[in-house]
């Protein structure tokens, strides 16, 4: 057995939808995991009955928590995903997002000092990046959030830096550009309630829980006037994070990396291959723009690719969509 195998990883955020997946790349690579997860957004039925590693119900600003979690389990490092990630509310209710997504990550950062554990795994987002003045967006972009919960993101990388500099803890920060899919085998997928994201609203409207699709705006400067964005398989966001975590494990530098297809679809597009794959056929209606959604966001992953290795497995659409379908058709049964 590897050494690799033997180590402990705590995994915050691990009962949602992108730590639930990152939980099952950890465990096939051999890792143990604990998780640590508040349930407000996560599901305990996934984490017990299909993740099968410990959850420990709690919050990441609870301190003296975090010190006992420290203190009896040997942890290696931290994969953090425990975050509020609802772009509107955060624009209703920052105070929630700053004390949650800054606050308690802060917190989270210093029991870590404290304990001695210096590898970090975070979940950040293209959202710091705001309007793009470049497509494709490399990791050099500007930042200039137009939400709370892009200013939050941005703040913990700044905390990251200079908590590395200071204090010598190194962390791989992961922007993502649109999560999508499900694990391939079933055990886990995409279930926010309220749900507010393309692709499983589609699916919902699929299954006939939902009326109809709306199309938030229909006059951007795209090629058929729908917002185009870059979606990526969640697995492969999933092994993305085992490959910074072993990135940093082996003694790499402090790093960020953009993660994305590389390759942007429009609203109409995906309606159209979930028609496809679901071979069913639903409502569709054009409504106003959504505010604060950029025509186009398309990463570069150029540097996730050379510096890690990082191949994506499932880049094909149709592909990405059939396992969120394959998802849905059981979780909504
Ligand atoms: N969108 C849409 N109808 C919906 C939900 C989303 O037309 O019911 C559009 C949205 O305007 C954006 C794209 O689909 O252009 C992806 O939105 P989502 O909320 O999934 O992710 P975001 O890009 O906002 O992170």
């Amino acid at each position: 057995m590897s050494s690799s195998q033997t180590k402990t990883i705590l995994v915050t955020g691990g009962a949602g939808y992108i730590g639930s997946h990152a939980v099952l790349a950890l465990k096939e690579k051999g890792y143990n995991v604990v998780i640590l997860d508040n349930l407000v957004y996560g599901h305990r039925d996934v984490a017990e009955n299909n993740l099968k590693v410990e959850l420990i119900v709690g919050e990441t600003s609870d301190r003296a928590l975090l010190d006992e979690i420290f203190k009896t389990r040997n942890i290696a490092a931290v994969m953090h995903f425990a975050a509020y990630a609802y772009v509107g509310e955060s624009v209703e209710n920052p105070a929630k997002y700053y004390r949650n997504n800054v606050v308690g990550t802060l917190t989270l950062l210093e029991a870590m000092q404290q304990a001695g554990i210096n590898h970090f795994v975070f979940s950040s987002t293209c959202a710091t990046y705001g309007i793009p003045e470049t497509v494709p967006i490399p990791e050099t972009h500007p930042q200039n959030p137009i939400n709370p919960y892009g200013e939050s993101k941005l703040m913990v990388e700044r905390i990251l830096r200079d908590f590395d500099t200071a204090y010598g803890l190194k962390s791989v920060s992961f922007r993502y550009f649109n999560a999508a899919g499900a694990d391939p085998q079933g055990r886990t997928g995409e279930d926010h309630n309220p749900e507010t994201h393309l692709i499983p609203l589609i699916l919902l409207t699929a299954l006939g829980k939902r009326n109809a699709i709306q199309i938030f705006g229909t006059d951007y400067p795209t090629r058929d006037g729908t917002c185009i964005r870059d979606y990526i398989h969640v697995t492969d966001l999933a092994q993305a994070h085992v490959l910074g975590l072993e990135y940093l494990l082996n003694g790499g530098e402090s790093e960020v990396f953009n993660l994305g297809n590389g390759n942007g679809f429009t609203v109409r597009e995906m309606i159209a291959t979930a028609k496809e794959v679901t071979q069913r056929n639903f409502m569709v209606k054009e409504t106003e723009r959504r505010p604060g959604d950029p025509a186009m966001l398309i990463g570069s992953s150029e540097k996730a690719r050379h510096v890690l290795g990082w191949q994506p497995e499932y880049a094909n659409l149709s592909q990405i969509i059939d396992h969120a379908w394959q998802w849905h058709q059981k979780r909504h049964r």
